[in-house]
């Protein structure tokens, strides 16, 4: 049993958005405080095309942390998995997504894994080209690719205030950079990261991005495979055991689906070879994602049986 409607899709909305009470916007990157924390839109991208959607639906969301699996997938790509994994481990952490704590324990000072800062910042060291630019744009290309619109860009105003407030990222950067994890300017490194973090979409773009890693990397209207399956189900399972940060074990008992947050508020989601999500809920629960989008996916898994376990 599928969610079939809009009208459908409205009612978990209404019943989700009391949720944002709880949470607050970020607001250690200046450009996110601005957000409305009472907005809520979620869209559902079927392999067939079909996409239905409620909320505010043309509100824009920066992916932020949703980005380091956009990331992971194009470098396993290009670099291969026995490269990116001898530089970033497998594991969750347990901790939260900024922590800087486990890496001085480590020996070498490798990342647990992609999807917490340090790891997402060792995944991004790795995108290949000569200038920031010119990294960035296999990235771009990929995403707009996959979300299947060409305008899709970075936000400068989010990337510059993420660029001038992102302490914690630096001492992260230096301190893998004197573990010879990674080697470039860390300063290059940040503004490279940043602008990432600040590429810019709706919930419906997103939630075609979901589609396709749903379908193992396939997509299905256009019958082009754009990653290697082995690649999408690298990232799902990133997803499923990192991707919700330090409540990614909770996310897995409540609702059972691959899914990356974003401190935006952005949650992308995707149920194996059914559908990709794409939500937007910018207030957020203590540990970072979007409070009234994943209690809007806790009432989805329940009532469709989304949980893949
Ligand atoms: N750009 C954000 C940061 O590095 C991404 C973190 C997130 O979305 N959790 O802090």
């Amino acid at each position: 049993m599928l969610c079939h409607s809009s009208e459908e899709l409205m009612a978990f909305v209404k019943e989700a958005r009391s949720a944002a009470k709880e949470g607050k916007v970020a607001e250690y990157i200046p450009a996110l405080a601005k957000a409305n924390p009472n907005s809520l839109s979620i869209a559902i991208f079927y392999p067939d095309g079909k996409c239905i959607s409620a909320g505010d639906i043309d509100k824009k969301m920066t992916l932020q942390s949703i980005s380091k699996v956009i990331s992971l997938a194009l470098v396993l790509m290009d670099r291969g998995e026995k490269e990116v994994f001898s530089r970033v481990g497998m594991e969750p952490t347990g901790d939260p997504f900024h922590s800087i704590g486990k890496l001085e324990t480590m020996s070498p000072a490798k990342p647990l894994n992609p999807m917490i800062n340090a790891g997402a910042l060792v995944v991004t060291h790795l995108l290949k080209g000569k200038s920031v630019e010119d990294r960035l744009q296999p990235l771009l290309s990929f995403i707009r690719e996959m979300a299947g619109d060409n305008r899709i860009d970075y936000s400068e105003e989010v990337a510059l205030s993420e660029y001038q407030s992102s302490f914690l990222n630096r001492a992260l950067a230096y301190f893998l950079r004197q573990h010879g994890v990674i080697q470039e300017d860390v300063e290059e490194l940040i503004d490279l990261y940043t602008k990432q973090c600040a590429i810019e979409m709706n919930c419906l773009e997103l939630a075609r991005i979901g589609m396709v890693f749903a379908m193992d990397g396939l997509d299905p209207m256009r019958g082009k495979q754009l990653m290697p399956p082995k690649v999408a189900r690298i990232c799902k399972t990133f997803m499923v055991t990192c991707g919700m940060y330090n409540a990614s074990g909770e996310f897995a008992i409540k609702v059972g689906i691959p899914a990356k947050s974003g401190v935006s508020g952005g949650i992308m989601g995707a149920v194996p070879n059914t559908f990709g999500i794409g939500i937007f809920g910018p207030a957020l629960n203590e540990k970072g994602n979007s409070a009234a989008g994943t209690k809007l996916l806790e009432l989805l898994s329940k009532t469709y049986r989304l949980s893949m376990f």
